[in-house]
């Protein structure tokens, strides 16, 4: 949340099934001045998805000329579909100086830091993969097959938390919700240090 200027992104990554729309959701209730980045997919959206809201479902085509037209600041294929950021949505935002979350992917985390490199980055682990294949079969939106295809991918993605900032792991949710808390509380202190000091001091 920024007083002056530029609001704060920060990157929230996870496998998928981890927890992370549950964890954001509480995150956003519980502290104010957030803005949720709202991703352009090519996905169908889920029965309790809302257009607009959780993403922008978009088709294939219309998302191939958005890349074309170079309107991404990063996007990327994730299990079969696409996903992107747009340039636009980010910079309206960011001049609002609100501070935004991102939920997106290791490959798109990797592109926007790459691009401002005030970036936060957080990584969610699941407590194990016996967990995160028990929480995947409760969400209860995946066929079996698609839930070991998912489980492949998670071990993948874990190896890149290495280059994030902080790494969470979703254990106990009321924990994992204040320790995201915690880190973007100490991160608006840490941006907010020179303005103060020049305010008290002057
Ligand atoms: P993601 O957005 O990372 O794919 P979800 O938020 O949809 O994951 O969570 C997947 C499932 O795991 C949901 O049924 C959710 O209620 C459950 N879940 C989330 N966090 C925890 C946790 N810390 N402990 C146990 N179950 C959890
Ligand atoms: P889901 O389909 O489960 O909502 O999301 C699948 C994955 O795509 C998640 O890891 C999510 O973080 C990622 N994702 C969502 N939006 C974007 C985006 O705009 N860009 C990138 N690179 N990944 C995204």
């Amino acid at each position: 949340m920024g007083e002056k200027g530029e609001g704060l992104i920060f990157i929230i990554s996870a496998p998928s099934g981890t927890g992370k729309t549950t964890l954001l959701r509480r995150v956003m209730q519980e502290l104010s001045g957030l803005r949720y980045s709202v991703s352009y997919t090519t996905r169908p959206p889920r029965a309790n998805e809302r257009d607009g809201e959780d993403y922008h479902f978009i088709s294939p085509s219309l998302f191939q000329k958005m890349v074309e037209r170079d309107e991404f600041l990063e996007w990327a294929e994730v299990l079969g579909n696409h996903y992107g950021t747009v340039r636009k949505d980010l910079a309206i935002l960011k001049s609002e100086g609100i501070d935004l979350i991102l939920d997106i992917d290791t490959q798109g985390a990797k592109r926007v830091a790459e691009q401002i490199e005030s970036t936060i980055l957080v990584y969610i682990l699941p407590p194990s993969l016996e967990s995160l294949q028990e929480r995947l079969t409760k969400r209860g939106l995946d066929s079996p097959e698609r839930i070991r295809f998912r489980l492949a991918n998670a071990k993948r993605d874990m190896e890149e938390a290495r280059w994030y900032h902080y790494v969470i792991l979703n254990d106990r949710i009321e924990e994992t919700v204040e320790k995201l808390k915690a880190i973007i509380i100490a991160e608006r202190c840490r941006k907010r240090k020179n303005a103060l000091l020049e305010g008290k001091m002057r």
